[in-house]
């Protein structure tokens, strides 16, 4: 199959890679020649070029731009593809994005896949980064049956865990497991940042280990992206960061009372729950 990509980052670098792997003729499109020129000296695409009519002789196109970029990028590429082309996008918010494309393009399905990494741009790109991690697609009631199997087949094929949903529900769920973790790590990194003892703070730094290492990571991660999941997935992360101050307050009273007991509760429910989202 001739599989398009728009966008040669970490997430559109790591599908060219995979997909080359299984045997597809990957077409890379990207902003800049140099991304394109690199994109084909590392093996992640075929053929690449800042032109989108390159993608005109692609079956399906997975959109891999910035989340902002993600529509007017769409906009554009049409111009250049048959309605036969299936096109998908690998964006962290679907709502608004599916609501703009599927009215403009009948063969469309929203994805997302759930890896990545605090990098980004084409050097970040991976091999194998979607294997065993879960992505979403949402589809509608009007997605035609053959752009479902043609992308499902290629999602499996990337040894991803396929799961559907609705829009909403999807930028529901992110906003809860992913956007909400970036800004509560954020604010622990500012909080350790605020320590105004430079000895305390610089002893900190020193002793900071592999707990720190994990509830950082997310905070200090990419900003283009934890702004546009703040500002593409407003209102859910809102609700998501009413609810967290909520509990944050109720752990902050029982340490403010001294109640112990009922702090062990809590922190003994929190461990027997975790499973449930991670193994
Ligand atoms: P990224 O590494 O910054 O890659 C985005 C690429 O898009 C850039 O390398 C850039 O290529 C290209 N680009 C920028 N403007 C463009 C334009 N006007 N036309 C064509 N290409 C353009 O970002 P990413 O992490 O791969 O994220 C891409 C998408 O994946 C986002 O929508 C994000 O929501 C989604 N996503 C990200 C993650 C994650 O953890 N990072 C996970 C799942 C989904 P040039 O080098 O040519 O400028």
């Amino acid at each position: 199959m001739k599989i398009g990509i728009l966008g040669l980052g970490l997430i559109g670098g790591s599908l060219g890679y995979d997909l080359r792997s299984l045997g597809h003729h990957v077409l890379g499109v990207s902003r800049r020649s140099s991304t394109c020129a690199r994109a084909i000296a590392l093996g992640s695409v075929d053929a690449a070029s800042v032109d989108m009519s390159l993608l005109a002789a692609a079956d399906v196109v997975f959109i891999c731009t910035p989340i902002a970029l993600i529509v007017p990028q769409f906009q554009q590429l049409i111009t250049h593809l048959p309605v036969t082309t299936v096109i998908t996008d690998v964006g962290s918010v679907k709502a608004p994005i599916v609501e703009a494309i599927a009215p403009l393009w009948s063969n469309f399905i929203g994805g997302h896949p759930m890896a990545g990494t605090t990098d980004s741009g084409i050097e970040a790109a991976q091999r194998d980064l979607f294997v065993g991690k879960p992505y979403v697609l949402t589809p509608d009631a009007t997605t035609p049956k053959t752009a479902m199997t043609i992308v499902e087949e290629i999602v499996r094929s990337l040894g991803a865990n396929l799961y559907y949903c609705q829009p909403e529900q999807h930028d529901r769920a992110v906003s809860l497991i992913s956007h909400l973790p970036v800004i509560v790590s954020a604010a622990l990194i500012a909080t350790c940042m605020g320590e105004t003892d430079s000895q305390v703070l610089q002893l900190a730094q020193n002793l900071a280990s592999s707990g720190f290492r994990d509830t950082s990571r997310v905070g200090g991660g990419n900003p283009e992206l934890g702004v546009m999941m703040a500002q593409y997935n407003r209102q859910a992360l809102l609700n998501s960061l009413a609810q967290y101050r909520q509990n944050l307050d109720e752990l902050t009273n029982l340490i403010v009372q001294s109640d112990w007991a009922d702090l062990e509760l809590k922190l003994q429910a929190n461990g027997k729950a975790r499973p449930k989202f991670v193994e």
